[in-house]
């Protein structure tokens, strides 16, 4: 580790488990040993406020993939996992939250010096949710089953249905929120049977390799989870296409999501792709302009804007659009930057040199086309990957910044004259994943919630999820969904069957 690391550990009285953590020779998780990549490679892993080395990690290969899918299928096909009663796997379910939740000021600080993002959210938002997935998930694994049927063919059968689980589930997360995305992933496959290979960003794999070690801990049989960390044109792409692997999940930008989803069809692998989002916000002109403000900024600022739902297009009604800018501009000034382990850090630095020069270069892009740059915008010197919180207005529909993901903490707002218009400008997008509304006036909400072409709407306020509550994109954000019951549908196979009887 770097010394300017440390120091920038020691400043902030990160604990004893953590350091000892992060000191650690790191290898990955397959059929429960701990490995280097099979030629050894690693790749350093860069600490975002600092810009230092932090640790190396294995970069894994196609050879690594294949064991961790053979130890998968083994289990799948008759190991100990499959012939746990669903109450098991329950049990240990709860045991890895349980256990996740003893050591989550660990993985709160693991997370955030890994990623870059603030401590405070990684262990309010990031942490609370994969503990939650998990209790969720594991309530569910009693409860999966099929029906009985009465067919109206002539003669006499028992015909019934059963749900039984799609096999081996090959989990491909991103670099912004890498423990939460991977329990998402995790939770139902456990519920449902299945097993599972994690291939964590190649940015943030350290809380997967900490969480394994917690797998192994509760005691879930070897082979059930593997981790193979390593790169995503290498590790990623070999998923797609390995034949040992019955179902692709996988969470990151579209283009990407494009490429792996049509290699995934090629021997009609299930599939999920939870994919970018560009997601509109609409406030009417009976808002609550200063309360619409703050939910608007921090929906859209939070995790430096690295967050695929984020309310990245606000479209404000005219006749409070110069209110609405004011009360925005005085809230965002508000919001602390700071390195993440900094416990009131709201703006922390983005995940890497290359993140941050694709949203300075998007910031370029705005001002080029014509967009009036109301906030923030200007290079943050020093050390750390920053970008300020930025503000354009007037923006058009036609432009780049407007229809492209930027990933990064960048407003676009404009003004509209009537609902109309504003829902034409929100669904004018290639993605949909979510959308807000800011009114206080049922009879418009309600009216609007079913034009919006998007997988999640959320009425004065904003990205508020929970486990029970499906999460996915409509049109290019992608298609299944993770959480809620749905998610059970997506890791299961329904078998009709058929008893001729006397
Ligand atoms: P990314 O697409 O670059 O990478 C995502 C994952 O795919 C990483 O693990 C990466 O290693 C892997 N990968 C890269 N190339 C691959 C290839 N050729 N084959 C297989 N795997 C490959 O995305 P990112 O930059 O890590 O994450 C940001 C993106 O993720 C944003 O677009 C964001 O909107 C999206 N995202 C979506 C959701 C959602 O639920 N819809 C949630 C979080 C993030």
């Amino acid at each position: 580790m770097d010394m300017t690391v440390k120091q920038y550990l020691q400043t902030f009285g990160v604990s004893e488990a953590t350091q000892r953590f992060l000191t650690k020779h790191q290898k990955m998780f397959i059929a429960g040993e701990w490995v280097e990549a099979s030629d050894g490679q690693t790749s350093d892993v860069i600490e975002p406020s600092t810009e230092c080395v932090l640790t190396r990690i294995p970069m894994g290969t196609t050879a690594d993939l294949d064991r961790a899918v053979q130890a998968a299928r083994a289990q799948f096909d008759g190991g100990a996992w499959r012939q746990l009663k669903p109450l098991e796997r329950e049990r240990l379910m709860h045991r890895l939250a349980d256990l996740i939740e003893e050591n989550a000021d660990e993985l709160a600080e693991i997370e955030s010096i890994d990623m870059g993002k603030s401590v405070s959210g990684a262990r309010a938002v990031d942490l609370q949710g994969t503990v939650d997935t998990l209790r969720y998930f594991a309530g569910w694994a009693t409860k999966i089953h099929g029906r009985t049927v009465e067919p109206s063919l002539p003669g006499n059968y028992l015909a019934y249905t059963r749900k039984e689980p799609i096999g081996v589930v090959g989990a491909i997360v991103p670099w912004n929120f890498p423990l939460q995305t991977m329990a998402w992933k995790l939770g139902a496959a456990l519920a449902t049977g299945c097993t599972v290979v994690v291939k964590p960003a190649e940015l943030t794999s350290l809380s997967a390799l900490r969480f394994a070690e917690l797998v192994q801990q509760a005691g879930i049989p070897d082979g059930v989870v593997n981790i193979v960390t390593g790169r995503g044109n290498v590790v990623g792409a070999a998923m797609a296409t390995h034949p040992g692997i019955d179902k692709l999940t996988f969470t990151g930008s579209t283009p990407v999501g494009r490429t792996v989803g049509q290699a995934a069809l090629d021997d009609m692998k299930r599939l999920t792709l939870e994919l970018g989002g560009k997601s509109p916000v609409i406030v009417l002109a009976d808002a609550d302009v200063p309360a619409a403000a703050q939910a608007i900024a921090n929906g859209v600022f939070f995790n430096s804007g690295q967050v695929c739902d984020a309310g990245t297009r606000a479209y404000v009604h005219r006749s409070i659009y110069d209110s609405f800018l004011s009360e925005l501009i005085a809230y965002t000034r508000t919001l602390k930057m700071a390195p993440g382990l900094d416990p009131d850090c709201f703006i922390s630095p983005l995940v890497s040199a290359l993140q941050k020069q694709r949203v300075l270069d998007y910031i370029e892009i705005g001002k080029r086309e014509g967009a009036e740059l109301v906030y923030g915008g200007q290079p943050v010197q020093g050390p750390g990957y920053f970008v300020e919180p930025t503000i354009f207005a007037h923006c058009r529909n036609d432009m780049q910044i407007v229809q492209e993901e930027i990933f990064g903490p960048v407003l676009v707002t404009a003004p509209f004259d009537d609902e109309e218009e504003a829902l034409a400008l929100a669904n004018d997008s290639p993605f949909g994943l979510a959308a807000a509304l800011y009114s206080n006036d049922l009879g418009r909400v309600h009216s609007l919630i079913p034009r919006l072409r998007a997988g999640s709407v959320y009425v004065n306020a904003h990205g508020t999820i929970d486990p029970s509550m499906p999460f996915g994109g409509y049109k290019q954000s992608g298609f299944g969904k993770d959480l809620g019951a749905e998610q059970l549908d997506y890791l299961l196979e329904t078998k009709a069957v058929w008893i001729t009887l006397p």
